[in-house]
């Protein structure tokens, strides 16, 4: 569904649940990294892109003073958020994206109004597409149009990015409440995780389109394994004498290779590598070079998949396959996104080739795995809007 369909589906949700039309419509997108994976925690730059799916909020002041009820169109649930007082954590669980956000505007001193909203998303839950900063960034959009106060987008993204620390409970970086909260249609976002400069890096030829491939596993190692990459990471930088690895290059490690023990150089190895290939990539999109960008992707993944140790079979099968379509078949590279140990794989590929890749990868996939894959393109779409405002 596109976002103007979108809109007008939640508003017909907001009358028949509420019985009146909404005052208010906002919209906050998911994202999908391009490159740049395990370099933020490095001080690094990655490159992400807002996806073409969205979490959508129709909202109107509410009679009921003091309260924000939030109508989940999907879970058909309702969350009561008392505001009459600092907001705390609640139920239900995933009122505490919405919560921390809410907690952050009155934290700035900001009259939050009563209201009634009714939401909706089409990021995938749980699917490494970023869902929960979609939520968070829509409900500042919200807070935003509701209070007419708008907020640096720079500040705003630090709001939802401490929401979900101290609400969720998920240490995460800065990438995707950037990326949805500043991204711009026929965009990427070049962000750089030490000073948080960011960069737009337009990319509007029609002639190419991501495709995002959702494995549909996500192996359990994940959090452990993560901790401890970040621990290789901080014992290879202190031992080449470097704040973080961003700071170190590749002639550098070569260098000090005998300080290292042989997994440590790997790691490192990765990081420094993944850190020049998106700022490569950047330059590359920028110049349309799709194959140059495509053959980067490989390498990220190659990378992550031998010198980081974070894919899994299924991944590796994703990339095998598109690499086995190849160029010939309009695909320019492809690579695991995101965390790894399953979650998506990301594929930069020809857009006039988009059903017949979706179509191999599907079966061929689904044969090697038994699994079934889901699969959408994407154009880089436009971070958090106010869709309808009085
Ligand atoms: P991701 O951000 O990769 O999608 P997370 O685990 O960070 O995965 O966030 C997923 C959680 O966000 C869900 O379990 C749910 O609590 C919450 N969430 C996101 N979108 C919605 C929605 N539309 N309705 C209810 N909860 C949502
Ligand atoms: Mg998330």
């Amino acid at each position: 569904m596109n976002l103007a369909d979108l809109a007008a589906h939640v508003a017909a949700q907001f009358q028949s649940h509420y019985g009146r039309p909404p005052r208010w419509i906002v919209a906050a997108p998911g994202r999908v990294n391009v490159i740049g994976e395990h370099t933020d925690y490095n001080d690094g730059f990655v490159l992400p892109m807002a996806i073409e799916r969205y979490a959508v909020m129709a909202a109107d002041n509410a009679a009921t003073l003091g309260v924000i009820s939030i109508y989940d169109t999907q879970f058909k649930e309702t969350a009561e958020v008392d505001i009459s007082q600092p907001v705390t954590k609640g139920q239900p669980k995933w009122s505490n994206y919405l919560r921390g956000v809410i907690a952050g505007f009155q934290q700035h001193g900001l009259a939050v109004p009563a209201l009634d909203v009714a939401m909706i998303s089409t990021v995938p839950l749980g699917g490494g597409l970023s869902s929960s900063a979609a939520l968070e960034v829509c409900t500042a959009t919200l807070l935003e149009a509701a209070t007419g106060k708008m907020l640096d987008p720079v500040e705003k993204a630090l709001l939802a990015q401490k929401a979900e620390h101290e609400f969720a409970g998920v240490p995460c970086g800065i990438m995707d409440q950037f990326i949805s909260a500043l991204g711009r249609e026929g965009h990427l976002l070049l962000l750089d995780c030490r000073t948080r400069k960011t960069e737009l890096v337009p990319m509007s030829d029609p002639a190419v389109a991501l495709l995002i491939v959702n494995t549909n596993v996500k192996h359990e190692l994940g959090s452990g394994e993560y901790a401890k990459r970040r621990a290789e990471c901080e014992s290879a930088a202190h031992t080449l004498g470097v704040t973080s690895l961003r700071d170190a290059t590749a002639g550098q490690l070569e260098a000090n290779q005998g300080r290292l023990d042989a997994v440590a150089f790997r790691r490192a190895r990765h990081v420094i590598g993944e850190i020049e290939r998106t700022v490569h990539a950047a330059a590359g999109i920028r110049a349309s070079n799709w194959t140059g960008v495509g053959q980067l992707m490989h390498a990220s993944h190659a990378s992550l998949r031998d010198d980081y140790e974070v894919s899994c079979k299924e991944l590796d099968a994703v990339v095998e396959i598109a690499e086995s379509i190849g160029l010939a078949g309009g695909v320019y590279g492809c690579r695991m996104t995101g965390g790894g140990f399953g979650g998506c794989a990301v594929a930069l590929v020809k857009a006039d080739h988009v059903a017949a890749i979706t179509e191999k990868i599907a079966s061929v996939y689904h044969v090697k795995t038994g699994i079934e894959a889901t699969i959408f393109s994407s154009r880089p779409a436009a971070g958090a809007t106010i869709i309808k405002a009085d």
